[in-house]
């Protein structure tokens, strides 16, 4: 663990933790407030009192995509934290130059507001997060990672797919040729779906990589069409499955 955390006293606490910058906007006339992904408390809002003044180090460093250290003074009952310190982990350089990175770094961030809530606490979804815009900026295989990352908040979320057996009759996907989806049902094996309403058929080679996305091994890549069905796919299961959430408009507008 990268942080400490200092008693000082009963109400509040001195916290020292990684963060991304997910989000600022400008408040009063010299201010901004920021929503930061934490790495020990979750997503978290904060203010920057001066933050819009050139001689401001923690405005400089409150930019999206960065990945900082920080230091702040946790009340708790407070909506938005004081952060008295902040350093540089990472800035990522070339997610700002290229409009295909910035696309799908974009989108990571809007997952993390969207489908995260105030102060619960998701080490791992920080650190995969924190990989992934690392994986942006280095590689140009965006595509494939961000499905792979899709999938990941999706299951550390607590939406997990049944990819096992059949949601009717109970099949192993194993011993079927084909499946169908549907979002009431789930999963379907050839012979339950080919009589009911679906949404989507998955070929074979379609919820293999569905299957794999969850392992280390990434050998099973998919085509293009493919990797854009699975986000597809993905997008509209959590779309279903949470109200609120309106899809992944950073795909839509680059
Ligand atoms: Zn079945």
């Amino acid at each position: 663990m990268s942080s400490f955390i200092l008693r000082k006293n009963n109400m509040s606490q001195i916290i020292k933790t990684k963060a991304i910058v997910l989000k600022k906007v400008d408040f009063s006339d010299s201010s901004r407030i920021a929503t930061l992904f934490t790495e020990e408390f979750g997503k978290m809002s904060f203010i920057i009192k001066g933050a819009r003044s050139a001689k401001s180090k923690i405005g400089m460093l409150i930019d999206t995509f960065n990945v900082l250290q920080i230091v702040f003074y946790k009340k708790p009952g407070r909506d938005v934290q004081i952060i008295t310190q902040a350093d540089l982990i990472k800035h990522h350089t070339k997610i700002m130059e290229d409009l295909e990175k910035l696309k799908y770094a974009s989108a990571v961030i809007e997952l993390l507001l969207k489908l995260t809530v105030e102060e619960e606490i998701h080490s791992k979804l920080f650190i995969g997060s924190e990989k992934i815009l690392k994986l942006f900026n280095e590689s140009n295989d965006m595509k494939f990672l961000f499905l792979k990352y899709l999938m990941f908040i999706t299951k550390d979320i607590g939406y997990e797919i049944n990819l096992e057996s059949c949601s009717i009759c109970e099949t192993p996907f194993s011993k079927t040729k084909s499946m169908k989806y549907n979002h009431e049902i789930g999963m379907m094996c050839y012979s339950c779906g080919k009589d009911r309403v679906y949404t989507n058929e998955f070929s074979l080679e379609l919820f293999n990589l569905l299957a794999s996305l969850s392992s280390r091994n990434n050998e099973s890549r998919g085509s293009d069409a493919d990797i854009n069905r699975l986000i597809n796919f993905l997008e509209r299961f959590l779309m279903y499955h949470i109200q609120e959430f309106n899809g992944i408009k950073s795909l839509h507008i680059f």
